[in-house]
This record gives structure tokens, sequence and C-alpha cells, in this order.
């Protein structure tokens, strides 16, 4: 029998700590699932969403939380396909219309009807949550839950990202930013045959990307960075993967290019950037953004975690351990991802 309550972390103000509540437990829909949360990676966009940090906010009282990963417990009407104690995991993209231009073109990560996971519907800082079982990634059964977790976002948005560069096997990619996306981001590049320059602002980091297989790493502070970095790739990279929370770091990006070279902003500061026009033409340089993957990307992304081609750093956490999170992370005090253990 499932319990009438749940215990959840619950935004009730932007800005303000979350509070552990007890919150009533829903029954899944027409094409949904009930989902027992094993474990919840604590991404930067939880904080963003919780700070109310932009445009488009979630409305209030909401749960974050898009890196749930969990055992289905209960099955609404129409889900042939799952079975209950199968292991899913819920990505940001809770679901999407199915049906727009962006949908039947296998863009549906910029569906105008999607909902998203911990920010539109509530997400998995909590014991439960209800999914749209098209959407969930699927996992064997004898996973380390805490690792895999953080494939849910962080992992997916940088083997997307990553796609999204256009750099190739032998050629060189920056990741710009070795927080939790960017250990991740250092690792699927490494997998998929690139040579890497890590960046980041302090030392700690630094060390965590050489861990995790970086070729170079260099001192985003440092007033000499992109130049070295030129240096030590024959010219620059060709593309970089940008997930630093700085908008500093989206225009330092573009001097350590190589022509014909291409940006892929992930990350999400508030703000936003000058291009200088001349450099942009005259190099060809391309600079997009990226968000999310889509269910295709997340099952590949998945795919390379639980073959053992990336691992996330990961510190065990509890639910009510979040707002200490939250505060570290502001401080880029977290080395790889904070991971909620909800079976602790
Ligand atoms: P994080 O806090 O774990 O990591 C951010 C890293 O950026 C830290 O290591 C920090 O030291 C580093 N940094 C800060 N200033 C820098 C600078 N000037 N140069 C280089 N590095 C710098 O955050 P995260 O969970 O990895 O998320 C990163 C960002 O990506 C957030 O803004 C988040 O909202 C966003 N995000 C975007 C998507 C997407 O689909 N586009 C998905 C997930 C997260
Ligand atoms: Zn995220
Ligand atoms: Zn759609």
């Amino acid at each position: 029998m499932l319990p009438e309550k749940m215990k959840a972390a619950v935004v009730n103000q932007f800005g303000q700590p979350l509070s552990i509540e007890q919150v009533p437990l829903k029954k899944p829909g027409r094409g949904q699932i009930l989902v027992k949360v094993l474990a919840c990676g604590i991404c930067h966009t939880d904080l963003h969403a919780a700070e109310g940090d932009w445009p488009v906010k979630p409305s209030l009282p909401f749960i974050p939380g898009h890196e749930g990963i969990g055992e289905v417990v209960e099955k609404g009407d129409g889900v042939d396909f799952l079975e209950k104690g199968d292991i899913v995991g819920m990505p940001w993209l809770h679901t999407a219309c199915g049906h727009c231009e962006y949908c039947i073109t296998g863009w549906e990560t910029l569906c105008d009807y999607q909902q998203n996971t911990g920010y539109s519907v509530n997400g998995s800082f909590a014991e439960y949550v209800l999914a749209d079982a098209g959407f969930v990634g699927k996992f064997p059964k004898d996973v380390n839950y805490l690792e895999m977790a953080p494939i849910l976002c962080a992992g997916v948005t940088v083997y997307k990202g990553i796609k999204e560069t256009e750099v190739k096997a032998g050629e060189w990619i920056a990741i710009s930013g070795v927080g939790g996306l960017g250990h991740l981001a250092v690792q699927y590049a490494k997998a998929m045959g690139m040579h890497v320059v890590g960046i980041d602002i302090s030392q700690e980091k630094l060390d965590l990307a050489k861990e995790h297989g970086a070729d170079i790493v260099v001192n985003g502070k440092d007033p000499k960075a992109t130049e070295e970095i030129k240096e030590r790739t024959g010219g620059g990279v060709h593309g970089v993967l940008v997930t630093a929370v700085a908008p500093v770091a989206f225009e330092q990006a573009i001097d350590m290019l190589r022509k014909k070279g291409t940006i892929a902003m992930v990350g999400l500061p508030p703000g936003s950037i000058n291009l200088p026009i001349f450099q942009m033409v005259l190099n060809r340089f391309t600079v997009r953004g990226s968000i999310v993957g889509t269910r295709k990307d997340l099952q590949e992304a998945i795919d390379f975690a639980v073959e053992g081609k990336v691992h996330t750093t990961a510190h065990k956490v509890r639910l009510e351990d979040v707002n200490d999170v939250f505060e570290n992370m502001k401080n880029n005090k977290i080395q790889g991802r904070m991971v909620i253990d909800m079976m602790a």
C-alpha cells in the first residue's frame, strides 16, 4: 500500500530556504507512472528555479529536482511498455505535445507546450514523483543510483551540447566550467575521442578535470588563459562548451576558438554578452544555445554511463541538506555533484 503523504523539499517563496514538508501523494493519470525516488542530483538549475532567476518563473509552491532516478511503483492507464519495479529517470523534459513542428522533427526539447520537471510540474526532491511514461530514461536494475541520477540532466545536457559544438574525434574541445555539468562533459568528450581543455577558476576544479581525463587545464582568471589555450592547441579549440555560471566565461570562449569554430552555450547565468562582429564574421564563428537533450540523446547519454565510460563524482546528502548544498553552490564550492540519497 502506498502512503497518503510523502516528504518533499518545497519552494514556497523565491529566494527563501526550501521547507521540508509532508505533501499529498498523487495518483498517476493516463500515460503516467508514479515513481519512488531513490536518488536525485542537485543541479544549479534547481537553484536558479528556487531563486526565481529566469524570465519565466515557476508558479509557487513547487518541488524542484530534475535528476531523479527511481522505481516504478504504480502505472496509470495505457502504460503497457513499463512494469512495476523498472528503474527509470525523470529528466527536465517532463512531457511535450507530440504534434508541433518541433516534436515531429525530433526537437521535442523546443516544444512550446512542454512541461518541465521540478519547474512547471513537481520534481524529485521528494519521496515520490509523477512522470510521463513516454519521457523517462530507462536503466538496468543493478546500477549505482547516486552516480546515475546526474546523467538525467547534467549528463544528457553536456552530451547534447558537445554534439552541438560539431567537434569531431581527434579535434580540440574546451569545457568552460568544470562543475556538475562540466566534470561529466570532460568525460563525455574524452569518450567521444576528443582532446579536452578544462577551464574553471579554482585549482580544485582543475584538479577534478585532470582526474577525469582533461589533456590541458587552464585557470580562466589567468589573464593569459586564452593565449595559452591557443598556443597549446595549435591555434585554438574547434569548439567550446560553456557550462560556467558567469557571462564573462561566454565572452572568453570567443577568444580561444580556432577559425570556423563553434560555441555551444549551456550555462544559464542571468545576463547577456557582447559579440565582436569583426572577429565573428572574419573567422566564421558560430555561437548557439543548447537546451538539455531529446529522449534519444538521453538514452545515449545513459548508455555511456551504464557502460562505465563516464562516472559522476557524486557526494551523498540527505533531502534535509538541500539548503546547505545551495549555499555551497552559490560559492562555487561543490566538487562534482551533490546527490540526495532518498533511502538515507
Ligand atoms: P555548478 O555550480 O555545479 O558548476 C558551475 C561551474 O562554473 C563551477 O565549477 C564554477 O566554479 C564555474 N565557474 C564560475 N565562474 C566561472 C568562470 N568565470 N570561468 C569558468 N568557470 C566558472 O553548476 P551546474 O549544475 O554544472 O550548472 C551550470 C549551469 O548550466 C547553470 O547555469 C545551469 O542552470 C545550467 N544548465 C543548463 C542546462 C541546459 O540545458 N542548457 C541544463 C542544466 C544546467
Ligand atoms: Zn539541470
Ligand atoms: Zn510539441
